[in-house]
């Protein structure tokens, strides 16, 4: 029995590095710091807690001096002053040096200003190098902050996501091994939002446009998903995540009208249509 328990998580205090806009909704910003070098993931959809800055504050404000106790000292500071906090999947992690990457969507940030914007998403459109954030991430690489795990006798990989599983959908596939049998849609705003995915697998990439067809969310992805044969398979494994209305949409299908075992499903509401990541977390969907 081992006397001491890997902590699996814990805060790194980072800054940026470089931005590089990916689409004209995706800005791809990479982090850089000492603390990296104790940050540890496998990846897949590695996510992570991110804690950015007030508007006109220099740094993050979490009382992490606190130690066990930051999450209530955090919750107790006036609204103005606590740092904003958001779920972010991991893009990348290199070495020497070490930085991460993490992609964010641009949403209510043009050209979708229609669409209400975050904080986090107008802190994206805006970082520059020197900004600083902090993280809680995994010091451990095989944590329960990666949701992705195929039982060992998967035939099928499925996979769908919007412009927020991107990041996690793109190190999901580039992860798959030769041989493994995958079928994948991806839904972004913008045709210039499509990236190019590199993978060993037999995977097949479907991405599905918002702005070329006009429709809001769940119907699109429905559709195509309910109009596409899947290919013959024994013992599936289905990952799905985005707007929580469509992932349980996505979900009722596969499970409901394609008798897919629900214990090969996982399923993540990534944001809702309406309600800010605060909003969400309190109405325990
Ligand atoms: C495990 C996990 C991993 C995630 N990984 C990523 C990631 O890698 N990249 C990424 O971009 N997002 C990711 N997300 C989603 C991200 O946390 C949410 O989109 C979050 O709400 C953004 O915060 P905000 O401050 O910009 O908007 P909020 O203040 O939370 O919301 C403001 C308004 O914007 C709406 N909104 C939120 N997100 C979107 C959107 N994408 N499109 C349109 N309207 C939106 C809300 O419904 C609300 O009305 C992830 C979420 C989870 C739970």
């Amino acid at each position: 029995m081992p006397t001491t328990v890997a902590v699996a998580f814990r805060f790194f205090s980072l800054q940026v590095v470089r931005t590089r806009r990916l689409g004209p909704s995706l800005v791809r910003v990479t982090f850089g710091g000492e603390e990296l070098a104790d940050f540890r993931s496998d990846g897949l959809d590695q996510s992570l807690s991110l804690f950015l800055p007030q508007p006109g504050q220099r740094q993050p404000v979490v009382p992490i001096e606190l130690g066990d106790g930051w999450w209530q000292g955090w919750r107790d500071l006036p609204d103005d002053v606590r740092a904003v906090m958001r779920s972010y999947t991991l893009r990348a992690l290199r070495r020497n040096p070490d930085e991460i990457d993490i992609d964010f969507v641009l949403h209510g940030v043009e050209p979708d200003a229609a669409v209400p914007a975050g904080p986090a998403s107008r802190w994206a459109a805006h970082a520059a190098a020197g900004d600083r954030v902090l993280l809680i991430g995994p010091s451990v690489a095989d944590n329960r902050a990666i949701r992705f795990r195929p039982p060992a006798d998967t035939d099928l990989v499925v996979v769908w996501g919007d412009g927020t599983a991107v990041p996690a959908v793109s190190a999901i596939v580039e992860a798959l091994p030769a041989g493994t049998r995958a079928r994948v849609w991806l839904e972004v705003e913008h045709r210039g939002d499509v990236q190019e995915l590199t993978t060993a697998a037999d995977a097949e990439v479907t991405w599905l446009v918002r702005a070329e067809h006009g429709a809001e969310g769940s119907p699109m992805a429905l559709d195509a998903v309910r109009r596409a044969g899947l290919p013959d398979a024994e013992r599936p494994y289905v990952w799905i995540a985005g707007e929580s209305g469509c992932v349980k949409a996505l979900r009722r299908h596969f499970v409901g009208e394609r008798g897919i075992d629900r214990r090969r499903v996982t399923f993540v509401g990534y944001w809702r249509q309406g309600l800010t990541e605060e909003e969400l977390r309190e109405s325990g969907d």
